[in-house]
């Protein structure tokens, strides 16, 4: 099968017929053999329905349907779990992504080599509110991740190898990085194609809220740490723990001489706890200390985790 469509969708009843079609008219326009999967992400109102009505039509259209609403994320890992395309699409249900562009990032992923090809709505059709906070986003993204080239790393149009998809585990809210979760994986040709893209014709925007920004920020967070040191906690808190622990010793040792020195010549000595060294010592061993034993507990965590030696192979012989 050449390419596998994964829609997660939300209470976007409206859009799947026209959708659906759009879709249709493509892939037999350029004689593709194709599967439709469309993650129903708890939706209440009657995606589910017009899933089931579409799925008696067309063979090609499989559906998914979650108990309740779990997120993109988890919609997206099931449609990936169930993909069987060599290419893999991800696009939104909204109609703001345009079919038409699945030919030319088809033949990106198999004629250009490229593991994954995002979407970049260079021009877009949303409020400023969400513009102006993305291009933060992204240029924070890019630096972070080490992705120089990509300008929109949460674009619902997306094109896939099948390894990649099979080997990343996009959870909680991590789909806003998933070129960041293929890199450290292992898949290092990421590319980027320009789209065209829509305002939203039905229903409204899943992720309103200024606390995305602040989820996006402590994710992006997670993954640099979980790439950087998720396999050795002790080398980045033991290092920080060791490095505090001897800046408090010789503090110690400063505050001890000091009141040595005075003792010695006979001056009534001062008190130990009048000099700021003192609390410099205190401070900097206290948190050495703990530094130290969250390294450890790290250490013994992921020691002891189910996915320490999942390793990505790409081929043995
Ligand atoms: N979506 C989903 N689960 C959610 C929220 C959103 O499956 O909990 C889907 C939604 O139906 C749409 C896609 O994710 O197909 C992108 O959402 P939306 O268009 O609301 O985001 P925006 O384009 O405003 O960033
Ligand atoms: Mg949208």
């Amino acid at each position: 099968m050449d390419i596998s469509i994964v829609v997660p969708l939300y209470n976007e009843a409206e859009s799947l017929p026209e959708l659906y079609d759009w879709i249709e008219r493509v892939m037999k326009a350029n004689g593709f053999s194709y599967e439709i999967i469309f993650v129903n992400d708890g939706s209440t109102d009657g995606s589910w329905e017009v899933i089931e009505g579409l799925s008696r039509r067309d063979p090609n259209v499989h559906g998914i349907k979650f108990r309740r609403n779990y997120g993109k994320s988890p919609a997206l890992f099931c449609g990936f779990r169930a993909a069987q395309g060599d290419v893999v699409i991800t696009m939104d249900a909204d109609l703001q992504d345009s079919p038409d562009e699945i030919p030319a990032l088809y033949h990106m992923i198999t004629d250009e080599g490229y593991d994954l090809v995002s979407g970049y709505k260079k021009k877009r059709y949303d409020p400023l509110s969400k513009t102006l906070p993305t291009k933060l986003f992204n240029a924070t993204a890019r630096r972070v991740s080490g992705i120089k080239n990509l300008h929109d790393f949460n674009c619902g149009l997306k094109a896939y190898r099948k390894e990649v998809v099979k080997n990343i585990e996009v959870y909680g809210e991590m789909h806003r990085y998933i070129p960041y979760l293929a890199k450290n994986a292992g898949f290092a040709k990421i590319g980027e194609k320009v789209v065209h893209h829509q305002a939203r014709k039905f229903g409204h925007t899943k992720f309103g809220g200024l606390n995305r920004f602040v989820n996006g920020y402590l994710d992006l967070l997670s993954l640099w740490f979980l790439n950087s040191f998720g396999l050795k906690p002790m080398h980045v808190f033991g290092f920080l723990g060791s490095v505090m622990f001897f800046l408090g010793f010789i503090a110690v040792v400063v505050v001890g001489s000091i009141k040595l020195v005075a003792i010695c010549n006979g001056v009534p000595a001062p008190l130990v706890a009048n000099s700021p060294y003192f609390y410099i010592a205190l401070t900097m061993m206290i948190l050495g200390t703990q530094l130290f034993v969250a390294g450890f507990l790290g250490e013994l965590i992921s020691r002891n985790a189910q996915e320490r030696n999942n390793y990505k192979i790409e081929k043995e012989i």
